[in-house]
């Protein structure tokens, strides 16, 4: 094995991790000609580099270190954990301390009557387990036909065959098939897809769409309704004030199970512990992850309901686990992670202090040319790019082009903000300071006004026809 550390030459480790790494997401081919960008350290709400640059995190990695980088309680409550137990299973009639605690602590935590947890070590695998727990559900009630799983397109709830099918990328469905009994109707997303309504009729009748689909497809058939609170991946949709009590008021209406996606949402990210608690949700699962442990180590769940967990319970052995269902390690991560978002305030700091600051800073980068409209809830935030102020036709191009421009004008200054499509997105450490909000605005701006320059150079201020 080639010795190397993080002091290594960058151009080493580029090559040495292009010849057997497979990155997610990516066209190795062409990573491999130019080379990942290799981190080395992070600390706080910042990353370092092999190149020694210093780069604000605006996306907490995959949306996920909620407390930031560098908690040096985790790693002595993992190695602590490491020495006393570092792995049991829970199959079998068997418990262990870390798993019962986190289990717990995530039912005092959770609105309602999600009272049961069934740990993953992913938000894909959660998303798994909700897909054959549902229909085992309603299996076990007599109603084996109720098998159809509604979501909507452009959701993203994973990455495996179950999670991608759940999903509504459509560039994930062509690679591979998708599992049968998952019916997508469209997303809220106003934008880009509302014509002529206001974004009130708008939501209203994206919402609807929930209620054709149970009647055309059979109200004896449809388990499940899923979606995220806030689609994410999707761009950071925040859909209008009237989607989800209409959603909410269709799934009672027809007794269709209610799966809240809270992998990005939860754990403070918009306000309150779980994005259902912000935009009034009474969910029968909630799926959760990535802010359970702040990232730290990978662990998942889905909350269940005392009803849903009462008849899995009472149906025999649900035939479902993972070797990794609540690891001791990742439980006990996961465990002084809450803790110190409870103990520091970090939810109420969002809700108060920062998420506010971050919403002034971000509503400012509006007056831009380029930007059509400022989104932001907690502390997830969106914004269009666009050819004509004032206007939400898109760009002439292929979408992404202009929001890939964007993107590597703001790698290029030091901060991390992604693109979906046109759209820029953040999702920056709930411990972001005010003066970090600040250094984000700036370099924003910055990177949009380079975008801005290099759109116009290139003359590629154009629209859709
Ligand atoms: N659901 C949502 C809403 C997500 O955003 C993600 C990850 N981005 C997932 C599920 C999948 O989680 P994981 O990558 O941990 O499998």
């Amino acid at each position: 094995m080639t010795t190397i550390s993080i002091n290594s030459p960058t151009a080493e480790l580029q090559a040495l991790d292009a010849a057997h790494h497979m990155h997610p997401f990516t066209a190795n081919a062409d990573l491999a000609k130019k080379g990942a960008r290799v981190i080395t350290r992070a600390e706080g709400n910042w990353l370092t580099d092999s190149e020694g640059h210093r780069i604000l995190d605006a996306m907490a990695g995959l949306w996920c270190v909620n407390i930031g980088y560098g908690r040096k309680e985790l790693a002595e409550v993992a190695a602590r954990q490491m020495m006393d137990l570092p792995y049991y299973n829970t199959f079998f009639q068997t418990t262990h301390v870390p798993a019962i605690q986190l289990a717990e602590k995530i039912a005092q935590l959770a609105p309602g009557d999600l009272n049961h947890v069934f740990f993953a070590g992913s938000g894909s695998e959660a998303n798994d387990t909700n897909l054959r727990m549902v229909r085992h559900y309603w299996a076990a009630k007599g109603k084996p036909e109720k098998q159809i799983v509604i979501s909507r397109k452009n959701a993203y709830h994973g990455s495996t065959m179950a999670g991608m099918s759940l999903g509504g990328m459509a560039g994930m469905h062509k690679q591979g098939g998708v599992i049968q009994g998952i019916h997508h109707i469209n997303q809220p997303n106003w934008w880009s897809e509302g014509g002529d309504m206001t974004p009130e009729d708008f939501g209203l009748a994206r919402a609807q769409e929930l209620e054709q689909a149970i009647l055309e497809l059979g109200e004896d058939r449809v388990a499940a309704f899923i979606g995220e609170p806030v689609q994410g991946a999707g761009g950071v949709i925040i859909p209008p004030e009237t989607y989800w009590p209409e959603i909410q008021r269709i799934c009672d209406k027809y007794e269709i199970l209610l799966i809240v996606d809270e992998v990005i949402c939860g754990f403070g990210r918009t306000g309150n512990w779980f994005g259902s608690q912000t935009f009034n949700l009474r969910p029968d699962i909630m799926t959760i992850a990535k802010g359970l442990s702040s990232g730290y180590l990978p662990i998942g769940g889905s909350v269940v309901s005392d009803e849903v967990a009462g008849v899995i319970g009472s149906a025999g052995d649900f035939n479902h686990g993972y070797t990794y269902s609540g690891h001791p390690v990742a439980a006990a991560v996961a465990l002084e992670n809450l803790r110190i978002i409870e103990d520091e305030g970090i939810v109420e700091r969002v809700r108060d202090d920062i998420g506010p600051y971050l919403a002034q800073a971000w509503h400012s980068l509006g007056d831009h040319p380029l930007v059509g409209e400022t989104k932001i809830v907690g502390m997830m935030a969106s914004l269009a790019l666009v050819p004509v102020k004032g206007s939400r036709a898109p760009f002439a191009y292929d979408a992404g082009t202009v929001g890939w421009r964007c993107r590597e004008r703001c790698f290029g200054n030091d901060l991390i903000m992604r693109h979906v499509g046109d759209r820029m997105i953040v999702s920056p450490p709930l411990t972001l300071t005010h003066e970090e909000v600040d250094i984000l605005a700036a370099r924003a701006r910055k990177a949009l006004d380079e975008t801005y320059e290099g759109l116009k150079a290139d003359d590629m201020l154009k629209p859709a026809a």
